[in-house]
């Protein structure tokens, strides 16, 4: 059986259809948009998630622009707005604003520190 890919809707790479994540960008939901606190699907055009309520605009730390947060990309800058889960044994790309971690559970607070650095230097 022939395989077939798909590209990546966060990098364009190609990747298998049946892949559980894209190796380039470490994406888990390489093939639509997904809320980053629950992990369900959404719509670029939802405001807010339907399975858990989060908002799905928020502010970009880097240039101040609101993004929507499905693509793990500010859609301005195009800076990423994901962050490595800081447990070593997970490591997994986590939404920056996610107080915990969706994969290992752990909290995350290291990285939201970097952030809170970044969003200082904001003007
Ligand atoms: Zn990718
Ligand atoms: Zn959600
Ligand atoms: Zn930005
Ligand atoms: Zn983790």
């Amino acid at each position: 059986m022939a395989t077939y890919k798909t590209p990546c809707i966060f990098c364009g790479e190609l990747i298998d259809r049946d892949a559980r994540f894209c190796k380039k960008c470490g994406s888990r939901t390489p093939f639509g948009y997904h809320c980053p606190n629950c992990l369900k699907p959404i719509d670029r055009s939802d405001t807010v998630c339907s399975s858990c309520g989060r908002s799905l605009s928020t502010q970009c730390p880097y240039c101040g622009s609101s993004t929507f947060i499905g693509t793990g990309q500010c859609d301005s800058c195009g800076q990423t707005l994901l962050i490595h889960c800081e447990s070593k044994l997970c490591g997994e790309l986590q939404f920056f604003e996610n107080k915990k971690c969706t994969a290992c559970g752990k909290p995350i607070k290291k990285a939201a520190k970097q952030i809170e650095k970044i969003k200082k230097g904001v003007k």
